[in-house]
């Protein structure tokens, strides 16, 4: 069968790929340790869990509005004021089947063939895929390790065209931690007033920060910037909830309720139960976080710390998110017992097929010349991963 022309110019999404891979290892008996696909290691906060067990039992498994339930709407309101300083109204907000779902809605009611998109690099996997199933195009503007990963004003006023239609800011970054502080959007706030794009602003990282790092939501600065700005959250990483499946977004009207009648006639609402259950880990859920948040904290000393100690790897401390993103170009070159590591995707390739370790070759992040690590993990299970990696990479010439 032939399939539609769309679908030819996508691909798996490389962290989807790469814990596929590593599944088929492990059924063959393979021990892999992880470092692969970003979701918290932890239980789902006990709280939601125990609410979504209520929902079931109390019958709350059934049709909600498409773009969610009011209480849980108004949760997000309550939330958004608390930690974003932002005020909306319900018609204001959707709940959709994760932030990837929600950021899928934001590229397809908005962009279409002709329009470009503006991604910072590093950048997470999925967004360039869901621009190009839009049929706008992504433009990529490469910030630099030097820069700590953050786009200049200079690099946002070049990358701006009249066909600019839309910016994806993700802040912390899923892959570098890197975070904008207010400041930082300060100096871009002229250059993106004086065009018509929509901001959209991926903040599913807000709460996982270390250190003395803040979390600052680019809405937040002022009403026309608001008034500009969709902003993209979720419950999947505060909460530890991947596989509940809920996401949701904040924004002018008309593209909320565009979004909503995309949803009404797509997957409907999202899981009932789910929202039930995430309704109060927004309102009960912060103490999870902050002891999960100060258990990665450790976690990324320490692995910061080891990895290190690798020759041909350097690895700065990232402000933010759990993953960690080393230069690995020193390893770019050497040799194994099968071939030449010419690139860091051949590098993953070795070090899961080799080495027994699963991570993100930087090349799926618009970033060839890195990897990316997750600490989402016990500090026994990084720590034998690394001890996995550091013989790996001791048997390269
Ligand atoms: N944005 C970023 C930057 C992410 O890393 C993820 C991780 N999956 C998502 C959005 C989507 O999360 P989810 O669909 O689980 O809510
Ligand atoms: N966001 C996570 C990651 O980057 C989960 C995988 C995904 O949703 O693609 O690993």
């Amino acid at each position: 069968m032939k399939l539609s022309r769309r679908m030819q110019q996508i691909k798996t999404s490389a962290t989807m790929e790469m814990a596929a891979r590593e599944k088929t290892l492990k059924a063959q008996g393979i021990d892999i340790i992880s470092f692969g696909l970003g979701e918290p290691d932890f239980p789902t906060a006990p709280v939601a869990a125990e609410a979504g067990i209520a929902a079931i039992r109390d019958g709350e498994t059934r049709y909600t509005p498409p773009a969610g339930t009011d209480r849980l709407k108004e949760a997000i309101i309550q939330k958004l004021k608390k930690d974003n300083h932002l005020e909306y109204e319900k018609k204001e907000i959707i709940v959709s089947c994760g932030a990837k779902h929600t950021l899928y809605n934001v590229s397809q009611v908005l962009f279409e063939e002709g329009d470009e998109v503006i991604i910072p690099a590093p950048y997470w996997v999925t967004y360039p895929d869901q621009v190009r199933l839009s049929g706008a195009t992504p433009v990529f503007v490469e910030t630099t390790e030097t820069d700590g990963f953050l786009m200049t004003p200079a690099q946002l006023k070049t990358a701006i065209t009249p066909r600019t239609k839309g910016i994806i800011l993700n802040s912390p970054s899923n892959p570098t931690g890197a975070i904008y502080k207010k400041k930082d959007y300060e100096a871009f706030s002229d250059l993106l007033l004086s065009t018509d794009l929509t901001i959209i602003s991926d903040e599913i990282y807000e709460k996982f920060l270390y250190g003395d790092a803040a979390h600052f939501s680019i809405a937040a600065l002022d009403p026309a910037i608001k008034k500009k700005t969709i902003v993209v959250n979720g419950v999947s990483k505060a909460y530890s909830m991947t596989g509940w499946r809920i996401g949701y977004a904040a924004g002018p009207v008309e593209v909320v309720q565009a979004m909503t009648t995309l949803q009404s006639q797509s997957t409907s609402n999202p899981t009932s139960i789910s929202q039930k259950a995430s309704e109060v880990a927004l309102a009960k859920g912060e103490h999870f976080i902050t002891e999960m948040v100060s258990a990665f904290a450790e976690r990324r000393d320490m692995m910061v710390e080891q990895l290190k100690q690798i020759e041909g790897v350097s690895c700065s401390s990232p402000p933010g998110s759990f993953y960690l993103f080393p230069n690995v170009k020193g390893l770019i070159g050497k040799q194994h017992s099968r071939g030449i590591i010419q690139n860091t995707s051949d590098l993953a390739s070795f070090l899961l097929e080799e080495g027994g370790v699963t991570t993100i070759p930087g090349e799926a992040f618009g970033a060839p010349g890195y990897l990316r690590l997750s600490f989402a993990s016990s500090k026994s299970v990084l720590s034998a991963g690394l001890e996995k990696i550091k013989i790996a990479i001791s048997r390269l010439s």
